[in-house]
Order: structure tokens, then C-alpha cells, then sequence
């Protein structure tokens, strides 16, 4: 029995989510699939931020204590309303800095290499970015990070093996920060049980969370993780830049930030201006400088949604989507050598679909001529992202329609097999 446009009408019609499609900036003729490298801006997203403008045009200075959205409590209060997506208490949250940055904090406070026990473990599946900071944290810390990094190996190159992590979980090990969901074959990895055996083992753990914040729910208080950080301009669509977000277990409040700048402080004391500092004493005390309102301001519109919407909802969705499109593209590219990157087990499988195909680069310049935005991911993969809060069943069933013809008509062959400065 196969697939057709009418099922996947069908499928929208009975899409609890469908009416949030309105809420977004969607062009009528482009499927957007990119949502988890940049999410689409929101009509309440761009509201919040013009409010914030608009407390600046009216209030000066005042705007940091006065105002619907008072900027001197912005980021502990964007950090309350997020603690649900990530399964915190709504002090373990606070909006602040962007990814990276979250990481050198972190790692700056929680890599405390002692006696033989020094390294960090993370995978050679990773984003560079994070591979990056870890190294510079080593070398801070006076070691090499060429025998002090350990990356865990992919017996596939796709994916990662629990059972791998785990035999790597070795005494000489200080650290461990590993992703939630790798952000190629979109694999969730088993935070819980990982989690678990880094404690059995006297280890502190982290999990870097761009690609499953917004996408799937997570217990990070149930599964005593220790800390974590994410983006927000993924699935949480708070634009291009935006504000990012880190997590710090209540059990380690008090601890010194690694990084620490005047917006580390106890709020009631910042003014006090003294050259002594007084931590905040909860997660607020890993912030550093002046927060940058301006760049995180979409965030409240944007929360608001994923509020309503219900990130469990979400997830529903999102699996039925992505679903959807591999039994599409099974049944309609069959004969085109493609293969899937990604898990398949519901269980293993984030918010985007990794394609493989030797002609990835041009495949996607082909797609996005013809109005669907994929994203490339060198050398052979097509990252496609049809998301649950804005995008349709009837977007995945006219996105592999479109790829067939591609595929048909060899339209692809009229491109470079090569990525773009920006992929
Ligand atoms: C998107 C992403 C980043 C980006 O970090 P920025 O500091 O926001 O540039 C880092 N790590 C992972 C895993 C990502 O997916």
C-alpha cells in the first residue's frame, strides 16, 4: 500500500500542532527543512523583540528595572521559563552567552584534573567548536590535549555505541562532555545511563544540547546530570545569534564559576561594587557580563509557544515527520543509492532525517533551487529537518517528490559537487 498526498493531507488535517504553522514567517513557495541549523522567525518572537526595542526608546537607563520585561532579570527569568524544556528546576537555568562560551564556563569550573585523574573524554563525532574549547581548556590547565582529549570512535561513522563511551570511562578520566543529539545522524544518545556510569565511576559529565532543545524533552534533574548548554537559534527559533542557554545541577551551586565577571553576582550585591565577589547561588553565578537583551529578547515570544504547544506534543510530532519521510523516500528513491545516516529506532532518532547520497553537495544546490532548503553537510550528507511546530506532512510528501524528479531528471548534474562557504 503506498504513500500518497492524500495520506499525508490526512495527516495534517488530524496534526493537533497544525495551527502553529501560522505563527511562523513561511514564504508560500519554500519548504523550509533547516529548522536545526536556524529556526524560523516567529510572529510572537519578533513581537518580544520589539517590545524590548521599544523599553530602550522609552525608558533609557530605566529599562533595567522597569518595563513588561525588566532587563536586569531577563536572563534568570528566560532561564524559569526554560527549566521545563530540559527537565530542571527553574533556578538550574539561566540564558546567557552563547554556546561556547557556556563551554569554556563550564569546562573552566567543572574540569578540575587532580592527581592521575586529568583527562576529558568526548567523540570524534562532535561538533569542532566544542572539540575546540575543550582543548583550550586542557592546555589552560597546563596539559596537552593531544594525549589528554580522548575522542570515543564511531564504529560506523555515523553513530555512537554506549558501550564504547563507557569502556572509555577510565580512572585517568576527569571529565566527560558529550552531545545529546549528534548533530549529523542525528542520534540521541542515552544520557540517563551514561550519566549513571560516570557517577559509578567518580566522573563529572555534561551534554552539550543544540540539537535536542526544542526537539525532545529531557529529565536532566531525574537523570542527575551535572551540567549542560544549547543554542538557541535551533529548534527554539530565537534567531541568528541569539542568547544561549546552560543548565548547572542544584548539588553544585556554590561552586566558583571558572570564568567569573560582575554578572556572576548575588543580584542584591552586583551594585555594591565591590572587588571581592559575591556568586550568585544558583546558576545565575555562571553568566558574565552585561547580558545581551537585544539577542535574547525574541526568546520570550519564542518560549511562550513551545508552552502552549507542549514539548511532549512536539516530539509526537516530530517522530511521525520524520517517519513519514523515510517511508517516503523508501518508497519513492529506491533505485537512487541513497542511505540513511541516521537511527531509525524511534528511540535513537533526534529531529532530522541524514541522508547519504556521493552526490550530496549538488543534490542540496538542486533542492534549494527548487525552493526546498536542505542543509549539506560535507562530504555526502543531506540534513532534512521538517519541523513540528511549522512544517507539514504535505511539505515531507512534495519534498521527496521534488528529489525524485531531481534524482529522474538528473537536474542535479547541472551544479558543482561542491559546498558553499557557508553550508
Ligand atoms: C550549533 C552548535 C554549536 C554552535 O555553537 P555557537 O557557540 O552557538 O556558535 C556548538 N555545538 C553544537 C553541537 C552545535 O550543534
Amino acid at each position: 500500500m503506498s504513500l500518497t498526498l492524500k495520506d499525508a493531507r490526512q495527516l495534517d488535517r488530524e496534526d493537533p500542532l497544525h495551527k502553529f504553522r501560522d505563527e511562523f514567517y513561511i514564504k508560500d513557495d519554500v519548504i523550509y527543512l533547516d529548522g536545526n541549523s536556524l529556526g524560523l522567525l516567529s510572529k510572537r518572537a519578533e513581537k518580544s523583540l520589539l517590545d524590548v526595542l521599544d523599553s530602550w526608546k522609552n525608558y533609557g537607563i530605566d529599562g533595567w528595572t522597569t518595563g513588561e520585561h525588566p532587563w536586569f532579570y531577563l536572563s534568570e527569568n528566560l532561564g524559569d521559563q526554560m527549566a521545563d524544556l530540559v527537565g530542571a528546576k527553574p533556578n538550574e537555568v539561566i540564558v546567557s552567552g552563547s554556546t561556547t562560551v557556556n563551554l569554556h564556563q563550564l569546562a573552566a569550573t567543572f574540569y578540575d584534573p587532580e592527581g592521575s585523574k586529568t583527562k576529558i573524554l568526548a567523540d570524534e563525532l562532535n561538533f569542532p567548536s566544542d572539540i575546540y574549547a575543550l582543548q583550550s581548556q586542557i592546555k589552560l590547565k597546563g596539559y596537552d590535549p593531544d594525549d589528554h582529549l580522548i575522542r570515543v570512535k564511531s564504529r560506523d561513522g555515523h553513530t555512537l555505541d554506549e558501550e564504547d563511551i563507557m569502556a572509555q570511562m577510565t580512572e585517568d578520566v576527569a571529565l566527560i562532555v558529550l552531545p545529546s543529539v549528534l548533530y549529523r545522524s542525528g542520534q540521541i544518545l542515552d544520557m540517563k545511563r551514561l550519566t549513571e556510569e560516570a557517577h559509578k565511576r567518580n566522573i563529572m559529565i555534561g551534554f552539550d544540547l543544540c540539537h535536542s532543545i526544542g526537539a525532545i524533552p529531557h529529565s536532566l534533574d531525574e537523570w542527575d546530570v551535572d551540567f549542560a548548554f544549547w543554542c538557541n537559534y535551533k529548534h527554539l527559533n530565537a534567531g541568528p545569534g541569539s542568547v544561549a542557554a546552560l543548565y548547572v545541577n542544584e548539588k553544585h551551586f556554590g561552586k566558583t564559576p571558572g570564568i567569573a565577571g560582575w554578572f556572576s553576582s548575588h543580584k542584591e550585591k552586583q551594585f555594591d561594587m565591590e572587588h571581592t565577589l559575591t556568586p550568585a547561588e544558583d546558576a545565575g553565578a555562571f553568566q558574565i557580563g552585561t547580558p545581551h537583551i537585544l539577542s535574547a529578547a525574541p526568546l520570550i515570544g519564542s518560549l511562550e509557544i513551545f508552552k502552549e504547544a507542549g514539548i511532549e506534543n512536539i516530539r509526537e510530532k516530530s517522530l511521525k515527520l520524520t517517519q513519514f519521510m523515510m517511508d517516503l523516500i523508501h518508497q519513492e528513491l529506491k533505485e537512487y543509492d541513497f542511505t540513511f545516516g541516521n537511527p531509525i529506532a524511534d528511540d535513537q532518532r533526534g529531529g532530522h532525517i541524514y541522508l547519504e547520497h556521493k552526490e550530496a553537495a549538488r543534490i542540496c544546490k538542486a533542492l534549494k533551487d527548487a525552493n526546498v532548503v536542505p542543509d549539506f553537510r560535507a562530504p555526502n550528507g543531506i540534513r532534512l529537518a521538517p519541523v513540528a511546530l511549522y512544517n507539514t506532512f504535505e511539505d515531507v510528501y512534495r519534498t521527496v517528490q521534488i528529489l525524485k524528479d531531481i534524482m529522474k531528471n538528473e537536474t542535479y548534474k547541472k551544479y558543482e559537487n561542491k559546498r558553499g562557504v557557508v553550508a
